[in-house]
This record gives structure tokens, C-alpha cells and sequence, in this order.
């Protein structure tokens, strides 16, 4: 904990005044300055305290807050195991620009256009969960310097004559491209990354563990050396755009062939490390958790929202009715089209199911590669889809066509039979939809292992 030079209250950093201030007396201070000694501007390093969940084994750190009630991560109550630790400093830091109150309203715009979500999912004591987090991320600046070439061609016909121009385009390019970002901790699930993603770099500062007051900042664990290669091809592409753009061959009908590859220019990498801010909040319910991320400088959310079946029974109720109702009274459905009916839904169902069911495999994936047991479980609960109930229907319809009876009750009664699997089919589905909402508890234990 800081205190304050004045009263000796507690010091945190304010996102509404971009400052330090007392809690107490209400001082502000300069991040950039404050408790700043000729030493601590030398030190590599800044101190902090590590909290490591006895549940799943995620790791936090933060200097001054202790960690109590729930992990962020696998969204249970624990007391965490903590022990201090010399944390590497990080060059930049974009302090937090959007405040919790800001957080929760965008989050819950953003699941109220949901209109099957749960209700629990608006609950104030459960937004009040939100976190203020620290991302790490590796920052990937390159200079560079060079003359390149590459082959391009023109066609065109003029007059009777199909023309075929070869050319040589060389030139010389010269600049810088800073910060390219990559995720730097394990265990920040990449795709949410992308999603909330991008960063600017306009609000970027020089890192001072005074912004990080009154937050938690997640442990980089991933070496630098990790994203070199696609931080350069992303450069590679950069540097592509720039060439066929408004200052270089920016001539439609010249087809330059092949790809510029960045390698042949003299180049300088350097990486930093940067600290970027989230609000993150998760929902446990039963085995599955879901995730609400918020980006803490723009704004941008990612959740995932698990349906309220209930709710979504009650409806679909709702609107079937007057849908039958009106279809009764436009077309005469005789018997004998029925089990046509009932076979294209049911191979709708079908499709739909295995398109949701291949969903959940990716997404999984990701959660579960580290650990074994759950990942049995889990391909064991993803046979159950509703595929197998929607393939009961469509049989009956099949049947019933193939055998084609004489008398129109058959017919009902294979509808009927057919609409009821389908239902059950929907059931599973929407079953399987809060599986593809919500994720697997991770464990971070056995990660740490391998
Ligand atoms: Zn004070
Ligand atoms: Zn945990």
C-alpha cells in the first residue's frame, strides 16, 4: 500500500483525474513523479505480491490490494496463497481510461441485447465482482533501412493488339514501425485478446508502478522470443501495404507478382514490455464458467452469454402458436405432405446441431489442453447433441413416406411423433448452445507442469 505524504491515508490511482490520490484527504499526486528516488528510476525491477489460487492455479500480482473472495479465473471462493516477488519492469503502461461504474454500464448494454440471457447476469452484487487487470503484452518495434524489388506486369489491348508489359520495381525503403502487440500471458484466452483488441497508442505512458495502484496485473509467462516471427510477418505486411499504397506502385492496372518479403531490408528489432488494462468479470454456474472482458481503455466488450431456457421454452411457446395458427388458415396441409414438412425440419435440426456441436469442439480446445481428465469428460458430453433425436425424426418421417398407408391418422400420428423428437432435439440444443457460452474450469496446475 502507498500512503499519502499528507495524512498518511492510502494512495491509489484515479482513472477519472489520470492521477494518484489519497482516499482520505483527497491529495492528488503525479504518477510519474511521486516516490520517485535516483534509485527506483535505476532498479530493473519493482516489488509485488503474487497470488496464486489454490483451486486452479492462476496467478495474479498486485502491490498494494490483497486478493480475497473469488478468482477471476475458475470463479471460486478461495483464500489465495501469496509470497512477494521482484516483478521485471515494463517500459510503457496505458493506464485505465474507463472506470468501473463506466465498465459495468457498457457490459450490460451489451448482454440486455440479449434478450434470452439469464437474469443473474445483471445481478449488482455480481457486477460488483469486476476487476481492474493488467495484461502484459510484448511490444515489437522494428527500424529499418534497404532497397528492394520486385517483378510486376501490365495487360491491356490496344487496337487489335493484346500488349504484355514485364517491369522491374525497386526502390528504397526507410522508417520505423513501433509497438506491435502481442498477449503475453498464458493464461489470457487469445481469441478474447483479439476480440477486445486494439490498444492505441496514444494514451500509452512511461511505466511507473504508481498507475498500477488499486489494481492486479496478470504475470507475463511467455518469453519474447514466442511471437518474433508473426510480430515480423505482421511487419512484412505493413511494410507490403505501404508499398502498394499512395507512396509507392499505387497504379491499379501494374499486377505485382509474388510477395515483398521484409527479410531482404537491413532491420534493428527491439521489444518491450507494456502493461494494458482490462476490467474482467466471470460467472460460475455449476462446472462451467463464463467470462465478461472489458477493454479498459476503449471500451470494447467481450461476454459470453449463456441462454435462460426457461425463458427460451416460454417464448418459443409464444410464437408458435399464432405461427401455426396463421399457416392453418393460409394453406391446406394435407396428410399426405405432412412427413415432407416434418423431414425438412428435422434435417434442418440435424444440420444445425453439427454446425453447434463442431462450435463447442474449438472453442474447447483452447480450455481444455491442459487438462487430461476434463477433456474425457467433455468428449464423452459432446456425443450427447441433439442430433441423435433430431435422426429419430427424420427416420419417422422417411418411413412414413416410404410405407405411405391408406388411412390419414398414420400420417398425424408420425407427425406428431416426429415434432416431438424434434423438440427434445431443440432441447439439447439449447442444452449444448450454454455449454458453447460458457467454458471449462481451467487448471492451471498441470499447464505449469508440461
Ligand atoms: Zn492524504
Ligand atoms: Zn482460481
Amino acid at each position: 500500500m502507498a500512503h499519502c505524504s499528507n495524512c498518511g491515508g492510502e494512495v491509489r490511482f484515479s482513472i477519472d483525474s489520470q492521477d494518484l490520490e489519497c482516499v482520505n484527504c483527497k491529495t492528488h499526486f503525479d504518477p510519474a513523479t511521486y516516490n520517485r528516488t535516483p534509485e527506483s528510476l535505476e532498479q530493473e525491477v519493482y516489488k509485488t505480491k503474487v497470488f496464486t489460487c489454490p483451486n486452479c492455479g492462476a496467478e495474479i500480482e498486485s502491490s498494494d490490494l490483497s486478493v480475497t473472495g473469488f478468482c477471476a479465473y475458475c470463479g471460486s471462493a478461495v483464500v489465495f496463497n501469496s509470497r512477494i516477488k521482484e516483478a521485471e519492469k515494463p517500459q510503457k503502461i496505458i493506464p485505465f481510461q474507463i472506470s468501473k461504474e463506466k465498465c459495468k454500464d457498457l457490459y450490460l448494454q451489451k448482454i440486455r441485447s440479449f434478450y434470452y440471457r439469464q437474469k443473474d447476469l445483471e445481478d449488482p452484487a455480481y457486477l460488483d465482482r469486476f476487476v481492474g487487470f493488467y495484461l502484459p503484452y510484448w511490444l515489437y518495434s522494428y527500424e529499418f533501412n534497404g532497397d528492394f524489388s520486385l517483378k510486376g506486369n501490365r495487360n491491356y489491348t490496344s487496337g487489335n493488339y493484346a500488349i504484355h508489359e514485364d517491369y522491374n520495381l525497386s526502390g528504397n525503403l526507410q522508417g520505423d514501425v513501433k509497438g506491435i502487440p502481442f498477449d503475453a500471458s498464458l493464461r489470457f484466452d487469445d481469441d478474447i485478446a483479439g476480440v477486445i483488441a486494439p490498444f492505441s497508442k496514444e494514451k500509452m505512458k512511461d511505466f511507473s508502478p504508481n498507475y498500477l495502484l488499486g489494481f492486479y496485473s496478470e504475470i507475463a509467462d511467455t518469453e519474447s522470443k514466442t511471437y518474433e516471427k508473426e510480430a515480423f510477418s505482421m511487419l512484412g505486411e505493413e511494410m507490403e501495404r505501404e508499398i502498394l499504397g499512395p507512396n509507392g506502385f499505387n497504379r491499379p492496372d501494374i499486377k505485382v507478382q509474388g510477395k515483398f518479403d521484409a527479410s531482404c531490408l537491413h532491420n534493428e528489432m527491439s521489444v518491450d514490455r507494456g502493461m494494458f488494462p482490462i476490467w474482467f468479470l466471470s460467472y460460475k454456474k455449476k462446472d462451467r464458467i463464463s467470462y465478461a472482458i472489458v477493454n479498459g481503455e476503449t471500451g470494447k466488450v467481450y461476454c459470453d452469454i449463456p441462454i435462460d431456457e426457461k425463458k427460451f421454452h416460454k417464448s418459443s411457446l409464444l410464437i408458435a402458436i399464432p405461427i401455426f395458427l396463421v399457416l392453418n388458415l393460409l394453406f391446406q396441409v394435407s396428410a399426405e405432405t405432412l412427413p415432407i414438412i416434418t423431414l425438412v425440419l428435422s434435417a434442418f435440426l440435424i444440420f444445425l446441431s453439427q454446425v453447434q456441436l463442431h462450435k463447442i469442439r474449438v472453442r474447447d480446445r483452447e480450455a481444455l489442453r491442459y487438462s487430461r481428465n476434463k477433456r474425457q469428460e467433455e468428449a464423452k458430453n459432446t456425443e450427447q447433441s441433439g442430433t441423435f433425436r433430431a435422426l429419430l425424426a427424420l427416420i419417422i418421417s422417411v418411413l412414413i413416406l416410404l410405407w405411405h398407408p391408406v388411412r390419414d391418422e398414420y400420417y398425424y400420428i408420425a407427425a406428431v411423433l416426429s415434432a416431438v423428437a424434434s423438440i427434445f432435439s431443440l432441447r439439447r440444443m439449447i442444452k449444448k448452445f450454454n455449454l458453447l457460452s460458457t467454458r471449462s474450469i481451467p487448471d492451471f496446475f498441470e499447464k505449469k507442469e508440461e
